[in-house]
C-alpha cells in the first residue's frame, strides 16, 4: 500500500470511529461490494450462485465508486459470487486502485490462470482453502481445489498478500494444523470463519453430530496457535470472541444496550449497487440504492441484530468496540 493510501486509510477509519461513539451520523470507511452473484463452484455452505445473476456494467460500476469515495470509503473489498468471472474485472480493479482505495478481492482462484494479471492492482487477495484436497473438495465441490495452490504460490511469489478463507466445518474441523503448515511452507496467512445460518446468501446446516463444545474447543485451540504465533490472519478478539459463542446454530443475535457498527463504520453493497448494513442483513431489511441516494441521509440507522459471529463482520465490529487493539491487530493482519 502506497504511504498516501495507508494515510487516508487511517483517517477515513478514524473519522468513522469518532461519528460511532458520538453516536453521529453514520460515515463508512470500508465496503464490501459482491461485484457479481454468479460462481462457477457450488460450496455447500454458500447461495451465492443461486440468486440473482445480475450486475452493473463498466459505466454504473464508475458512478458507484464514484459515490463511495464521496461519502467517505476508502477500504474497497471486492466479493463476489466469484469476481474471476467477469471479464472486466481487471478494469475495475483498476478503476477502484485510480480512485485511491485500498482494495482487496475474494476469489477461489480457479480460474486465476487465465487471466492472472487481472488480479495483480489488488492490494491484498483472499482465497479459499478448507483443508487438504479431499477436505476442501468435499465442502466445495469437485474441481474447487484445481488451481488454488498454484494461484495461491504465484501471487506469492510477485509479493502479493495472500490469506486464505477457512470455513469452520465438519469437514475442515480436523484440518487446521495442515493449512497452516501448508501456510508456513508456502507464505500466505489463514482467516478461520465460523459457518453462517440463517441469511440470503448461504444454505445449508451443519450436521448435529458437529457440537458447540467441539465448535468452542476448536475456536480455544485456534487461539493457542495464533499466540503460538502461527500465520493465523484472524484477531486474537475474535478468536476470543468465538471460543465464548453459546449456539453456533444462530450466527447473529440482538442484545439489549449493545450496538453494531454495521452501516456505521462499513457496509455491504449487492451487485447492483444496493447497500444494506451487512450482507447478512440483505433479504432482512429495505436496501438503499446508491446510484440514486446517498446512504448517509437515505438508511434509517436500524439493524436486525447487534452480536454475530458472522463472516468477517466481526473483525470489523471489534474495530469499533476495542479500537485501539483491534486497529493494531488489524494493522498488522491485513496492513
Ligand atoms: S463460497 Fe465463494 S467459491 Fe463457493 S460458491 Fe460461494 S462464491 Fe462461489
Ligand atoms: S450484528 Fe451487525 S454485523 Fe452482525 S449480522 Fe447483525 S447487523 Fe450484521
Amino acid at each position: 500500500m502506497r504511504p498516501g493510501e495507508k494515510l487516508a486509510l487511517g483517517y477515513a477509519y478514524g473519522a468513522s470511529l469518532l461519528a460511532y461513539m458520538v453516536d453521529g451520523a453514520p460515515r463508512p470507511f470500508s465496503a464490501t461490494w459482491a461485484v457479481t452473484n454468479r460462481c462457477n463452484l457450488r460450496c455447500g455452505y454458500c447461495n451465492c450462485p443461486f440468486i440473482d445473476p445480475s450486475h452493473l456494467d463498466l459505466s454504473r460500476t464508475a458512478l458507484l465508486l464514484d459515490r463511495l469515495r464521496a461519502m467517505g470509503v476508502r477500504r474497497l473489498g471486492l466479493a463476489g459470487g466469484e469476481p474471476l468471472l467477469r471479464q472486466d474485472i481487471g478494469e475495475i480493479v483498476g478503476m477502484a486502485k485510480d480512485r485511491g482505495f485500498w482494495v482487496s478481492i475474494n476469489s477461489n482462484l480457479t480460474l486465476y490462470d487465465r487471466h492472472p494479471e487481472r488480479l495483480h492492482l489488488a492490494d491484498l487477495v483472499y482465497t479459499s482453502l478448507d483443508g487438504d484436497e479431499a477436505a476442501h473438495e468435499a465442502a466445495r465441490g469437485t474441481g474447487s481445489w484445481a488451481g488454488v495452490l498454484a494461484g495461491i504460490a504465484d501471487l506469492v511469489r510477485l509479493g502479493k498478500p495472500v490469506i486464505a478463507i477457512c470455513v469452520v466445518t465438519e469437514h475442515s474441523l480436523d484440518q487446521a494444523g495442515a493449512i497452516l503448515r501448508r501456510a508456513e511452507a508456502m507464505g500466505f496467512r489463514v482467516h478461520f470463519q465460523p459457518r453462517c445460518t440463517e441469511t440470503e446468501i448461504v444454505r445449508g446446516r451443519a450436521p448435529a453430530t458437529l457440537t458447540n463444545a467441539a465448535l468452542r474447543d476448536f475456536w480455544r485451540h485456534l487461539l493457542g496457535e495464533k499466540r503460538r504465533g502461527r500465520p493465523i490472519a484472524s484477531s486474537t478478539a475474535f478468536l476470543e470472541f468465538l471460543a465464548g459463542w453459546d449456539d453456533f446454530a444462530v450466527s447473529a443475535v440482538e442484545v439489549p444496550g449493545r450496538r453494531c457498527a454495521a452501516g456505521r463504520g462499513f457496509f455491504y453493497v449487492d451487485p447492483l449497487g444496493r447497500a444494506y448494513p451487512c450482507a447478512y442483513t440483505k433479504g432482512k431489511m429495505p436496501s438503499v440504492d446508491l446510484l440514486a441516494a446517498d446512504w448517509r441521509t437515505a438508511w434509517d440507522g436500524a439493524t436486525p441484530c447487534n452480536r454475530c459471529i458472522v463472516g468477517p463482520m466481526l473483525e470489523f465490529n471489534l474495530l469499533y468496540w476495542r479500537p485501539l487493539a483491534a486497529a493494531v491487530a488489524s494493522a498488522r493482519s491485513y496492513g
